[in-house]
């Protein structure tokens, strides 16, 4: 469906869900939501955001563009749908606004029409959220219906409409609308505190990252490259990966760790089997560091059940004993087909499926350990030197911000970690 430029249609109509279920939180929810709608529209020239009786108004300026303004929208976590609406202010009349409402109706109508959206049947949906407002939603959909009816052509079909047409009313204005678009559900980004996601370059992380910044969490990446014994595309995979992802969260760092050295160190004195549970208790352990620094309250991972060795119930645990912190795995439960569809929906799935070395096909042993124990994984381990390898690792890694809009973004730098 084309929108016509129609010239009094300047505002955009934002409805949340989940936030709204929130009662006694639900300003601070609301705030943060349009915080992040601010941010994800700084370049975009729109006006200003402001929220009315259960729903969030954004202004369009001159010059702002519906398109790119959808397009940003779509990726604004909290938001249910929204829809390019015109404004109507009220008189404080009842019998004058509503003859305002209908004759905006009919216009808008007509200008949907000869903008190329066709249509034969139509049904007017109203909603009232201003009980002082004189005419109930029924009668507001009859008088306003048989106007429209009157001047199109068209016929009423409450079941499969061509066309809807939607008026919210609240204290003093109104709003009149045909089209929604979906947005992505679930909190505004900020309200459910921290993370550390462990960003590999494969299909599955980027999603899992996903799933919780759509929970309403702040993320920032740990990636582990095999370096110096492979070749970085790895780390620039990842770094591609933080870029997408920022999109929904505005700011991101992604912290890489050069991790061939420390494998070298396992292999060298672990049974062959174990090795890989080892790599990850490793990784669990640097990334638990780099995240307390950024107060982030969990780790998370995309593993998927019994998807490949190490994600066992049993390998599942005994990485998990590494961390203090909890390990989510927010696609425990996901097959791969799910997995890679959401990938393509979020845009990582492309990204993803480029060739790398992943690390941990770095010395890997030909037979890993399906059912791996704690003791034994106690004991390969008690041969290491735990303690410098996770600060070597720390100490190694790079930092690489990411900023979005890229409008917004401040100097490019790259920098060594700060102990
Ligand atoms: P993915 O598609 O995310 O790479 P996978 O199916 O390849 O996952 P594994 O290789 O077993 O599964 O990795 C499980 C999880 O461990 C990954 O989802 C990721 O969270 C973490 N992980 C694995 N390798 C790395 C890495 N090189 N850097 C950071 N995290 C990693
Ligand atoms: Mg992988």
């Amino acid at each position: 469906m084309t929108h016509p430029s129609v010239s009094m249609m300047r505002c955009v109509i934002v409805h949340y869900h989940e936030i709204a279920l929130k009662k006694g939180n639900r300003p601070y929810y609301v705030d943060r939501m349009i915080k992040n709608l601010n941010q994800a529209t700084a370049d975009l020239n729109v006006g200003k955001i402001r929220k009315v009786s259960g729903r969030v108004i954004m202004e369009l300026e001159a010059g702002s563009h519906w398109d790119k303004v959808r397009h940003r929208l779509r990726m604004v976590f909290g938001i249910a749908n929204f829809s390019l609406c015109e404004r109507l202010p009220h008189t404080g009349d009842g019998s004058a606004d509503l003859e305002t409402l209908k004759e905006a109706a009919g216009r808008a109508v007509l200008e949907w029409r000869s903008a190329g959206n066709g249509f034969e049947t139509f049904r007017v949906t109203a909603r009232r959220a201003y009980k002082q407002f004189p005419f109930e939603s029924p009668e507001i959909n009859r008088v306003i219906g048989g106007h429209i009816k009157e001047i199109s052509g068209a016929s009423v079909n409450l079941d499969r409409p061509d066309l809807t047409v939607h008026l919210e009313v609240i204290p003093h204005e109104s709003f009149l609308y045909f089209d929604k678009v979906a947005g992505p559900g679930g909190l505004p980004i900020g309200v459910s505190g921290r993370v550390c996601v462990l960003l590999s370059g494969g299909i599955d992380s980027p999603v899992a990252a996903y799933r919780m910044l759509q929970r309403g969490c702040r993320a920032w990446f740990v990636h582990f490259h095999g370096a110096p014994f492979l070749s970085r595309a790895s780390a620039e995979k990842a770094s591609d990966l933080a870029e997408i992802l920022t999109e929904y969260q505005y700011d991101s760092k992604l912290y890489s760790v050069p991790f061939g050295e420390i494998q070298r160190q396992v292999v060298l004195s672990a049974p062959s089997p174990l090795r890989v549970i080892l790599y990850r208790r490793l990784m669990i352990r640097i990334a638990e560091a780099i995240g307390r620094r950024h107060r982030a309250q969990a780790l998370v991972t995309g593993e998927s059940l019994a998807q490949v060795a190490s994600q066992t119930l049993s390998n599942i645990g005994v990485i998990q004993e590494a961390a203090a912190l909890p390990i989510f795995r927010p696609l425990i439960g996901m097959d791969k087909n799910e997995i890679s569809a959401q990938a393509e929906r979020i845009g990582t799935y492309e990204i993803s499926i480029r060739p790398d070395q992943d690390c941990c096909s770095l010395f890997v042993p030909k037979h890993p350990a399906t059912r791996s124990t704690l003791e034994e994984v106690k004991a390969a381990e008690s041969v290491l030197d735990v303690d410098p390898l996770v600060s070597q690792g720390i100490e190694s890694a790079t930092v690489e911000e990411f900023h979005f809009p890229e409008a917004t973004r401040p100097a490019y730098r790259e920098e060594p970690v700060s102990p």
